[in-house]
Parts: structure tokens; sequence; C-alpha cells
């Protein structure tokens, strides 16, 4: 069946959550979402390395969009971490810058 608002598998969730400490990346608050970095309606992946622990604040304050300082702030925190960044570097002249 084909689910709407697709989300991360709970294996991804809480692996996300664990790496990150459950402490959102983009304010530092405790965090139990998970965040696409890139939305699944940009075209990102319900993968491990689209993914960052994110509060309810952020995550609905950024929404579906792609910004500029979210983008990069996720980058930053992909790569300290080990993921893989690269594949979001396509995504960078997309972003909206605010
Ligand atoms: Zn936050």
């Amino acid at each position: 069946m084909y689910n709407r608002t697709p989300t991360f598998s709970p294996t991804v969730r809480e692996a996300i959550l664990l790496r990150d400490n459950f402490v959102c990346v983009y304010c530092g608050e405790p965090a139990w979402q998970v965040d696409h970095v890139i939305p699944r309606s940009a075209g990102g992946p319900t993968r491990k390395f689209n993914g960052v622990a994110c509060c309810k604040r952020c995550n609905s304050q950024k929404a579906a969009r792609i910004e500029v300082p979210f983008l990069e702030m996720a980058i930053i925190h992909l790569s300290q971490c080990g993921e893989d960044t690269t594949w979001l570097d396509t995504f960078r002249g997309n972003a909206q810058d605010e």
C-alpha cells in the first residue's frame, strides 16, 4: 500500500536518533523527530544519510522546503558523523536562500 506521507522505518529512525544523541541538529534542543534533509517531495531518499534528529519546532519551521541555512547545517553534521554527503551537493543549487 502506498503511503502518502513516507517516513523512515522504525529501525532507520532509531539509528538516526541514536547517532544524533536525540539532539536537534538545527538548534541543539532535545529531539524525538527525524527530519528529511532533502524532503521526499524533492526526491530525498528515506535513508540514514538523509535524516537528522530534529525537534518539533524546527521540523515545523522547516516544513518541506530546502533552505540554505538548514541544508548547510545538516551537511556539516552528517559529514561529521561520517555519512555520505556528496549526493547533497546537487541540491545546493536548488536551495532557497533566505
Ligand atoms: Zn530544533
